[in-house]
């Protein structure tokens, strides 16, 4: 059992000195705590009072029906699937699978949300608008989104009970390496634009990042990982910079370096195919 006293320190401890953390986490990871997922947030947000603390705010379910694959729709119901989606909100439209505590900072008193209807992130202290603002719908992750903000900044990652599989600044790393396969793929997503509905292709990249822990052993022998505990749980933490210039030399020594090696992953296939590299294995 811990008490958010302890989560506190711990956290104090994980996050350091850095004025800016991304934070990536699964509160179920930290086992039993006073006050639930609450008490956790409340925690995170209690030692970050002078920091800016950013959490991921992705609202996938609003991408092209014909990019679902959980479960896949018939193709005689796109069309009509693409005209009712939900127009994003970012005061409102709740957070896809991002873990209880970013649903819990997002709504915080204070805290902003960029714009991407799709790649969204919300931001909390001294620096949360120059970091959220703008969120091209074009540039979702590449060098002119939230995500090269926090590269310049060099924020602390944090993976708290998650692994790399959920960082998404190593997605803003293959754009800056401009891997080929972040132009192949776009999806759809509706919009309103002078008051009227329309459907726009914004760029995707590969949106598989079960490939991302690939480059943890490297990161480890590079000493570029300092590991916590927070809880029970895990809590990885890494500088933003030092991470992104890393995964952009393992990406020019091997371009597929960041796709997963699963049977049958549908978006590293096609990276693959598009990389040139296609061996059977994806
Ligand atoms: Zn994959």
């Amino acid at each position: 059992m811990w008490l958010p006293s302890d989560l506190r320190a711990q956290l104090r401890a994980a996050f350091g000195d850095a004025e800016v953390v991304v934070l990536h986490s699964a509160p179920r990871a930290i086992g039993w705590v006073a006050g639930g997922v609450e008490a956790i947030a409340r925690a995170v947000l209690d030692v970050c009072e002078d920091r800016t603390l950013v959490v991921p705010t992705f609202t996938v379910g609003r991408m092209d029906p014909s990019t679902w694959t959980e479960p896949p729709v018939p193709e005689a119901s796109w069309e009509a699937i693409r005209a009712e989606l939900p127009i994003y909100d970012p005061e409102w439209s709740p957070p896809h699978a991002m873990g209880r505590i970013a649903e819990l900072v997002w709504r915080a008193r204070g805290a902003v949300r960029s714009s991407h209807p799709v790649e969204s992130v919300a931001a909390i202290g001294p620096r949360a608008a120059e970091i959220v603002r703008p969120h091209p719908i074009e540039d979702p992750m590449g060098p002119r989104s939230p995500w090269a903000r926090l590269h310049a900044l060099d924020a602390r990652v944090v993976m708290l009970g998650v692994g790399l599989e959920r960082c998404s600044l190593l997605h803003h790393a293959e754009r800056m390496a401009e891997v080929p396969y972040v132009e192949a793929a776009a999806y759809g997503v509706p919009v309103v634009i002078d008051g009227e509905r329309r459907w726009i292709e914004a760029e995707s990249g590969n949106n598989c990042s079960e490939g991302f822990p690939r480059l943890e052993p490297s990161l480890r022998k590079a000493g570029l990982v300092t590991d916590a505990t927070v809880g029970d749980a895990r809590a990885m933490t890494l500088s933003a910079r030092a991470l992104v210039d890393h995964a952009r030399a393992a990406i020019a020594a091997d371009a597929a370096a960041l796709l997963c090696e699963r049977r049958g992953c549908v978006a590293c296939g096609e990276a693959r195919r598009v990389l040139g590299a296609c061996s059977g294995k994806g």
